[in-house]
Parts: structure tokens; sequence; C-alpha cells
């Protein structure tokens, strides 16, 4: 199960990161997570309550965006989208795929509470 470590590093970066900015809480974030990750996002979810307990990010809600896997043939140019990666190109049989999009890991959005704001 590596949703685990995953919640560990985003914690890591935000945590500071809300420190730094003095905000006193993170409550949305927004990921972008490529199909290629395998992520799950229930057990992300679960484990980033585990974990965020006694952090300012305690209370967060976790928006998962999954982006497909997208992969391009370096041959013929074609692209195309799918569940699963394929090694050959549908279009002329090429084995020079590239895969384009589907292995991102990365923070899209975040919504704060700010020091002095009076909700919450
Ligand atoms: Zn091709």
């Amino acid at each position: 199960m590596h949703e685990m470590s995953l919640v560990e590093a985003i914690l890591e970066s935000l945590v500071p990161l809300c420190v730094e900015n003095r905000w006193r809480k993170i409550e949305r974030v927004v990921l972008r997570i490529g199909s290629l990750r395998q992520v799950i996002p229930e057990a992300l979810v679960f484990c980033f309550e585990a974990a965020s307990s006694g952090t300012p990010l305690a209370d967060a809600s976790i928006e998962i965006k999954e982006v497909p896997i997208r992969q391009k043939c370096a041959s013929c140019g074609l692209e195309w989208e799918g569940e699963v990666p394929l090694g050959r190109c549908s279009g002329c049989r090429s084995v020079e795929v590239e895969t384009i999009a589907g292995l991102e890991l990365e923070i899209e959005a975040l919504e704060v509470l700010e020091n002095g704001d009076e909700k919450g």
C-alpha cells in the first residue's frame, strides 16, 4: 500500500508551507493523480485522515482528480487515452510509444483558512 507514503509526502510538503504562510489550517486539497500511479482514492483518503490528525490538515477534505493515461506514438504521432498503457501503437504498430500523461502526482489546488478569518 503506497498510499501512506504518498500521504506522508503530501503532509511533509504542506505542513511547512502552512507554517511559513501562517495559515490557520488547510481546508481542502485537490490532487491530480495519474492512473499509472495506481492509487486507490478511498485508501488515500483513509490514510490521510489517519496521518493528518494533529496537523493543520486534520480537517481538510481531499479531492482526487484522476488523470487518464495518455500515450503518443513517436513514429506516426497518433495519440490515445486508455485504462491500461499499450506497448505498441494501434495505428502503425510501432513500439516507439511515449507516455505523455498518467504519471502525475501533484497538488493542484489548496483552500486555506488564514489567520484572522472569522469562519472555522
Ligand atoms: Zn504509430
